[in-house]
C-alpha cells in the first residue's frame, strides 16, 4: 500500500467532472488501497479519486470513531437517489489544508453505488449525520464541485481561504441554494424559540 499525494485547490483535477468506472480491475483495486491508506494517514473522513489525481467516479469514506475499529465504506458509481432538508455543516477537506468553514448540505441522502467486489447497494443517512455530510462532499469531488461552492458566508469563506494561501472562491462555480439558506435559516429559528 502506498500513501498517494493529495492535490490542492487550484489543481485542475479537482474540477474535472470524473468518468465512470466500466471494470473493477486490479488497477482499480490498487487505486482504492491507496485511497484507503491514504486517508488514514491524513486523518481524513472521506477521500475521492479526484483528490489524488484519478478522475474517476469513486470515494472511500470512514466515519467511524478513534477508539472504534476502522469501517472504511466504498462507493464505485455512486447516485444519490433521495435528498432533502437542509442544514449548516461545517466542513473542512483534504484538499483545502487547514481551511475550515460553514456550508449549505441537505440533512438526509440516500446513495446507491457499488462496492469493490462489483455488488449494488444503497445507504441512508440522516439528520445531518456525518455519513450524509461526507456523502454530500465526497460525490461532489466527482463532479467537479468544491465545499467552498455551498459556501453560507462567502465572504469569510474568502478570508479562510486566503488567510492559508488559497485562491478565493471561483464565482463560476459558486451555488447561490436560496432554498437551501431558507430552510437552514427557518430551523434554526425554530430551535431559538
Ligand atoms: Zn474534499
Amino acid at each position: 500500500m502506498s500513501i498517494l499525494k493529495v492535490r490542492v485547490y487550484g489543481d485542475e483535477v479537482l474540477r474535472k467532472k470524473a468518468k465512470e468506472v466500466n471494470k473493477i480491475s486490479k488497477k482499480i483495486q490498487i487505486l482504492v488501497e491507496n485511497m484507503i491508506a491514504t486517508l488514514y494517514a491524513y486523518n481524513g473522513v472521506g477521500l475521492a479519486a479526484p483528490q489524488v489525481g484519478e478522475s474517476l467516479r469513486i470515494f472511500v469514506i470512514d466515519v467511524s470513531e478513534a477508539n472504534q475499529p476502522k469501517n472504511p465504506i466504498i462507493f464505485i458509481n455512486p447516485k444519490i437517489i433521495q435528498k432533502s432538508g437542509a442544514i449548516n455543516s461545517y466542513e473542512g477537506c483534504l484538499s483545502f489544508p487547514e481551511v475550515y468553514t460553514d456550508v449549505r448540505r441537505y440533512k438526509n441522502v440516500k446513495v446507491k453505488a457499488t462496492n469493490l467486489q462489483g455488488k449494488p447497494f444503497t445507504i441512508e443517512a440522516k439528520d445531518g449525520e456525518l455519513l450524509a455530510i461526507a456523502i454530500q462532499h465526497e460525490f461532489d469531488h466527482l463532479e467537479g464541485k468544491l465545499f467552498v461552492d455551498h459556501a453560507r458566508n462567502r465572504f469569510a469563506t474568502d478570508e479562510a481561504l486566503i488567510s492559508h494561501k488559497l485562491n478565493p472562491i471561483d464565482m463560476n462555480y459558486f451555488m447561490e441554494e436560496n432554498d437551501l439558506e431558507e430552510e437552514i435559516a427557518k430551523e434554526s429559528e425554530t430551535k431559538n424559540e
